[in-house]
């Protein structure tokens, strides 16, 4: 039985790795996306309520029958809930020593009050979906957000 977790791994598809708010907006854009997320949270991150550095995660919902990824919405994450979204990124950074694999771990396992096989299930089904959804192209859809986009200047 799968467990409900607080923090999740959300990996992108590699056919959608570019396929980001961040890239289609401004900077100026971007910026007030941004920082409306912090203010939304309270300048604490969304999921385990620590301060200091935020960083503004998009939310995407996956429709694996029609290939469409959608943007649902933001939210303010630190630097370690940032790090276990993006897990595979983190993996590499840490294999060149940016930073230490295993503190991403053990703040899955903190936040989710849950052991390190639940965080090895977790993982190696977020590699699989991973891995079955990197072999699609994916429609895009900005959902409420589309209206941002070619507002004050986009780079599109
Ligand atoms: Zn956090």
């Amino acid at each position: 039985m799968v467990m409900a977790l607080k923090l999740t791994i959300e990996l992108v598809p590699s056919t959608s790795w570019y396929n980001n708010m961040r890239k289609v907006l401004s900077t100026q854009e971007w910026d007030k996306v941004r920082k409306k997320s912090y203010e939304d949270y309270n300048h604490k991150c969304g999921i385990c309520g620590a301060s200091g550095k935020l960083n503004c995660h998009e939310i995407w919902e996956y429709d694996d029958q029609k290939h469409i990824q959608k943007l649902t919405g933001f939210i303010a994450l630190c630097d370690l809930c940032h790090h276990v979204k993006h897990i595979g990124l983190a993996r590499i950074m840490a294999d060149k020593g940016q930073l230490d694999f295993e503190s991403i771990i053990k703040h899955f396992m903190t936040v989710n009050a849950c052991t390190r096989k639940v965080f090895d299930e977790h993982y190696k089904e977020a590699f699989e979906k991973w891995h079955d959804r990197s072999r699609h192209q994916w429609t895009v859809d900005f959902g409420d957000y589309a209206r941002l986009i070619n507002k004050g200047g986009s780079k599109i």
